[in-house]
Parts: C-alpha cells; structure tokens; sequence
C-alpha cells in the first residue's frame, strides 16, 4: 500500500474513531479527494520527509508544525468549502492547509505571522500552481479586511478568545473554525456560525492540540516550542 493510500485510510480510521464527537462517521468526498491530490511531502522539510504521510504533525521551522492530517481533514470538512467560496485561513504555516483548500474554494486568503514562513509558503504555492491562494504577511487577530466579508474562516494556530474581527469579517452563514484554550495545554476545537441576525451560534467539537496564536493579545508573547497539534 502507498504511503498516501496509509494516509488516507489513517484518516478514515481516526473519523471514524471520533464520530460521536464529529457528529460524522466519513467526511466529505470532495475533501478527502483534496488530501488525496495535494503532495504533503513537498510541504514538508527535506529531513522530515519521509514521515510526510504518517498521521501527526511535523515540525516545519521557527518551533512552528504542519498540523496531522486528520486535523486538516476535519477542520476542511467543518468549513464546508463550496467551489464559489473565499476563505480566509489565519497560520500559513507550510502553506498546506491552503493548498488542500485550494482545490475546493474560489480563492484563499492567508495570513501568516512569520515572515520567513510566508515567503516560502507564497513559493512553494506558486511553484506548484496554486494559483488562487494568496499569502501576506501579518498578524491573524485584526483579519484581512481588504478581502472580507469571508465565506469561511480557518484558524491553524491557538487563541484563548476569538477574535472580534474575525467574526466581524465573516459571512452570514459562513463558518469559522478556530481552537480556542490556553496556550500550550488542550484547546477546544470550536465551529462558529455567524446567523442571519448577525448573531452566532458556538460548537465545541474536539480536544486539539495547536501552537499558539502569537502577538498582540494572542496567549504567548513569542514563537517558540516545539507543541505539536494532536
Ligand atoms: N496551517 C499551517 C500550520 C500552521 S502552524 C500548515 O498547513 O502548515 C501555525 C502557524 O500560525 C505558524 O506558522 C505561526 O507562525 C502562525 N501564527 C502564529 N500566530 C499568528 C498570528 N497572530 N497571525 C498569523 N499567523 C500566526
């Protein structure tokens, strides 16, 4: 069996572990086609990529990680991505998660705090032809208003609160996707709708694991450590 294919039914096999947290026994087909197509090892650094198709996370540089595949399979499908949608991702991190949302979206958007990471991720991204992803760097708590409102917001790092501007930049109806809880401890997974009367609806889902959200009011002052999500 191929690394990928391991990859894959890893996945499965964790969604199904979980179901009754999820709600879900599979996720999306659409979804899990993206993370079949998109080349995790290319993400990856050279002397970690031979463990680019295990189910956990890797370290990627500066103490930050690419997050376990489950974990962006999960937090994709909870977006539910429709091919008309802009998104908008806080953490580019490896550039990843945006590149499996790029299969499935209009247009990304993604912030990242680390300038280094960001022009690599902005690299990489365009080397390998993911046209509609487009990187910044900046800090993830004031959004990107420029491109907002969103039909969807993903939040790859940690914070112990959600950010009013990201609410504030989403879509009625759209979705945010965030894990919310102390810094280098057990965050909740959070899944949040913003209704059709402005006000929004919260779900916890999982317990995560994710490097914190740094800067301004994030929970550490720094990126450092070497936490690992899930
Ligand atoms: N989504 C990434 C993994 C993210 S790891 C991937 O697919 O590889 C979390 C990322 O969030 C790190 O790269 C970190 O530098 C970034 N980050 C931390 N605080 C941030 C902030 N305030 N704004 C934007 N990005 C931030």
């Amino acid at each position: 069996m191929s690394n990928l294919q391991r990859m894959l039914d890893d996945i499965e096999m964790e969604v199904n572990l979980t179901r009754h947290l999820i709600g879900k026994h599979a996720l999306d087909g659409r979804v899990m086609e993206a993370m079949k197509q998109v080349p995790r090892h290319k993400f990856l650094p050279e002397g970690f990529r031979s463990l680019a198709y295990d189910n956990s996370p890797a370290p990627i540089g500066w103490g930050q990680t690419i997050s376990q595949p489950y974990i962006v399979a999960l937090m994709t499908d909870l977006l539910n991505p429709k091919p008309t949608d802009t998104i908008l991702e806080i953490g580019t991190g490896s550039g990843y998660q945006a590149a499996i949302l790029s299969k499935l979206v209009k247009q990304v958007y993604s912030l990242e705090v680390i300038g280094e990471l960001a022009d690599k991720a902005r690299l990489r991204l365009k080397k390998m032809g993911y046209d509609n992803v487009t990187v910044k760097t900046g800090d993830g708590h004031s959004g990107w208003l420029e491109h907002a409102p969103y039909n969807g917001i993903i939040v790859t790092a940690a914070t112990s609160y959600v950010p009013e501007a990201l609410l504030e930049q989403l879509a009625i109806g759209a979705r945010l996707v965030i894990p919310v809880g102390l810094a280098y401890s057990y965050q909740e997974l959070t899944l949040i709708e913003k209704k059709a009367n402005g006000g929004i609806e919260s779900r916890n889902i999982l317990d995560v694991n994710f490097v914190p959200l740094v800067g301004r009011h994030g929970n550490g002052t720094k990126a450092s450590g070497d936490v690992h999500d899930r």
